[in-house]
């Protein structure tokens, strides 16, 4: 691929704004992206106003504040909002939030920062999605564009939001962790390399229970593709093919699978990956790669390819893919104490991602499981629960879904409410050789901040054993 040739609609001029009109522009929501998007709008020439319905992080605040940025927080004050020619909406606020029915009703667009950012910016755009996967594909696809001596910036649900670097930065490509909420907000950006990992069951109360509605959010990644451009897809995923099936994509398709042969693409092929891209050839042992289980093969597969289409040395992608070792809370190994192995795995909030960590465990385990339920089908899980687990720590204030599920599968099923509490069963529980995994197929927040808190306290209690 010869990748001066993109002439990316992303770099085409703002439908709006410019320093004469100063027109307003709202922001809602002061997170990373609001800030962020805040930032690049004031050097763009628009009269902003940041209006946060909860409170504001201070280092935001602060970061506001030295911009001279007009902002508010506990309150949207209409009068500023709905006066404005464009807003910039927070992934995390609903459509269903009164103002934002509101502003959809007298016309005004609503985008999202990720929108408002690929104006401003020529860069190659390399998008991320799927319902697992993301931030670790995403991580390590920056990490064999660098080493492959690409000036890549890594933005979208990860690091330093994608407006502020724009405004910052000058590189020449970006690989974007990209959400479905991110996706919803999308209309005209376009994503020269498109990756989509898989489609399960996620966030269902934002897409009214509707599988079918999650996918297009999904599929939303490739919605401006030309012929120019790559999807990047697993042919192993039954959801992203039903999708695929009834629709028309207008970039190149590139499958990787674990199942089946296929060309162009990525395969396995006994023990390696083989990847053909339209110009290139790649081969690598999996025991070579850093990143063990099948779900790590499947992103090292789509990140390969990606460093495939860009034409990267063979050499130096093997050795960003044998050198990364994974990002912290996902299948973590935290340590070894008295022959016991423990595992962090607490950014695994569902049912699927679970599946996958369980999949890949070569030795019997004392699975820590729960916390705020999405809608789990806890069935998937059952056949590899009733080969590797031998017991089930609860760590959740509501756990009767878990006992309901598992009770008769597993002889211990153990209740706790904190994170030392589940450590010290779990230690109790296993015996050498076995793993003690964190791997909650729920969200946190009923007894933690976040996942990560959930991650930490969990090693932290490690370490006190
Ligand atoms: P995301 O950013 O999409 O939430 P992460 O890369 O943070 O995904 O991984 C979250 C969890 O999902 C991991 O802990 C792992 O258990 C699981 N996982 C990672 N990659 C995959 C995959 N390709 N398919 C299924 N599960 C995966």
């Amino acid at each position: 691929m010869n990748n001066n040739k993109y002439t990316t609609t992303n770099a085409t001029p703002p439908l709006r704004g410019g320093r004469e009109g100063c027109e307003r522009l709202a922001i809602l929501g002061a997170g990373e992206s609001g800030v962020g998007a805040a930032y690049l709008a004031q050097q763009q020439g628009y009269d902003v106003f940041v209006s946060d319905f909860g409170s504001i992080a201070d280092k935001y605040k602060q970061q506001l504040q030295q911009w001279n940025i007009h902002f508010e927080e506990n309150q949207h004050t209409e009068a500023e909002i709905l006066n404005a020619v464009e807003v910039i909406k927070s992934p995390g606020i609903p459509e269903k939030a009164p103002l934002i029915k509101k502003l959809r009703a007298q016309g005004t667009p609503v985008i999202s920062e990720i929108e408002f950012a690929g104006r401003y910016t020529k860069a190659t755009i390399i998008g991320i999605t799927g319902s697992n996967g993301k931030t670790t594909t995403s991580s390590l696809t920056y990490e064999i564009l660098k080493h492959g001596g690409l000036n890549v910036g890594l933005a979208g649900n990860i690091g330093k939001s994608f407006a502020y670097q724009v405004a910052t930065e000058q590189f020449d490509y970006y690989v974007l962790e990209l959400s479905s909420f991110m996706l919803d907000d999308m209309y005209r950006f376009r994503v020269n390399i498109a990756v989509l990992l898989n489609i399960t069951p996620d966030h269902l109360d934002r897409y009214d229970y509707q599988l079918d509605k999650y996918a297009a959010s999904k599929f939303r990644i490739a919605q401006n593709q030309t012929a120019d451009d790559y999807f990047i897809y697993c042919a192993d995923d039954a959801e992203t093919l039903r999708g695929m099936a009834g629709r028309s994509l207008g970039a190149q398709l590139l499958p990787f699978s674990i199942e089946k042969q296929v060309n162009p693409g990525a395969y396995l092929d006994q023990q390696n990956i083989i990847i053909h891209t339209p110009n290139e050839e790649f081969q690598m042992a999996t025991n070579d790669l850093g990143l063990q289980g099948k779900h790590n093969t499947y992103n090292s597969m789509a990140s390969g390819i990606v460093g495939k289409v860009l034409q990267l040395r063979n050499q130096t992608v093997r050795e960003s893919m044998g050198e990364f070792k994974g990002i912290e809370h996902r299948l973590e190994a935290v340590g070894q104490i008295g022959g016991i192995s423990f595992i962090n795995d607490s950014k695994a909030t569902n049912v699927n991602s679970t599946w996958f960590a369980l999949e890949s465990m070569t030795a019997k385990v004392v699975l820590i499981l729960g916390g705020v339920d999405k809608g789990n089908d806890y069935n998937m899980l059952k056949s590899l629960v009733k080969d590797k687990v031998k017991a089930i720590v609860c760590l959740g204030k509501d756990n009767r879904r878990i006992h309901e599920a598992f009770d008769d599968e597993v002889d211990m099923v153990v209740n706790t409410t904190s994170a030392t509490e589940a450590v010290t069963a779990a230690y109790h529980l296993a015996s050498k050789g076995d793993t003690v995994l964190l791997s909650p197929a729920c969200a946190s927040f009923d007894l933690f901040k976040n996942y990560e808190d959930r991650g930490q306290q969990f090693k932290d209690a490690v370490k006190q054993l």
